[in-house]
């Protein structure tokens, strides 16, 4: 396989735990030269915190540009859409920063978008302000659809939640760029100027990494390691190409 994209969580690492075989997948691709990016539906760090992150977790090797966050596959697709849009932002400085890089500004008033991803400071304000944007016409964009993220402890709720109660107040459906939209993994191909029948998407989940990877017309390869067991893929209409119990099994010059 020529180059791979994948999932983190539940492939790379569970929670604060390291999954048997990450560091031995990502040597095995720095030794080829395989071009490779990590993506992931969180849409409040940047690649520099995750860079960050998988080394304290023990995986090295990697730079920024071997991830790409909800986030920044969000700033790409408006970037398309429109060229210097202004953007109402609720989410962290993670989106804050990748929509800047892309030229936008944050306004108020009258933007092009309303743009929200996961708040840890989410107020009633930032809610009726967006709904009221959103009347007057702002499009309405969502970085991921993730209702919840188990953290220590319990859940959290995440941009899914807050996108719902937009929606409610609105009557209008956001659009949403990251997984299960394959528009993620094609904005990944794009970023690693890759071609899908030449690209293996390695994922834990069946309804978001498998069929996103198999929509955008890639190799499929799902791993055993985070929420998926064996008994659980013949619930799904599509299948993946490979299955393994972890990232450390891919063999990569075998595929
Ligand atoms: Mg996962």
């Amino acid at each position: 396989m020529k180059n791979v994209i994948s999932d983190m969580d539940g492939v790379v690492y569970r929670g604060k735990q390291l999954i048997p075989g990450a560091q031995a997948f990502v040597d095995r691709m720095l030794a080829a030269r395989i071009p490779f990016l990590f993506l992931t539906n969180n849409a409040e760090q940047t690649p520099y915190d995750l860079k960050l992150k998988l080394e304290s977790l023990g995986v090295h090797g990697l730079t920024e540009d071997n991830f790409i966050t909800a986030a920044m596959a969000t700033a790409m697709f408006l970037k398309n859409q429109k060229d210097r849009a202004k953007v109402y932002v609720i989410g962290g400085g993670g989106l804050i920063n990748e929509l800047y890089n892309v030229g936008f500004s944050i306004s108020e008033s009258n933007p092009d978008y309303v743009v929200v991803a996961k708040s840890a400071t989410f107020s009633f304000e930032q809610l009726k302000k967006a709904v009221r944007l959103i009347d007057q016409g702002a499009k309405f964009i969502g970085t991921n659809p993730d209702m919840i993220d188990p953290v220590e402890g319990g859940n959290e709720p995440a941009a899914g939640t807050i996108l719902a109660a937009i929606a409610a107040a609105t009557g209008k459906k956001p659009y949403i760029v990251g997984k299960p939209n394959a528009l993620m993994m094609t904005l990944a191909l794009r970023k690693l100027g890759a071609h899908p029948d030449d690209t293996l998407m390695v994922g834990d989940r069946m309804d978001t990494d498998i069929v996103g990877g198999m929509e955008a017309g890639m190799k499929t390869a799902l791993v055993l390691s985070g929420v998926t067991t064996t008994d659980m893929i013949d619930h799904f209409p599509y299948k993946p190409d490979y299955v393994f119990n972890n990232v450390g099994e891919i063999a990569l010059d075998k595929l």
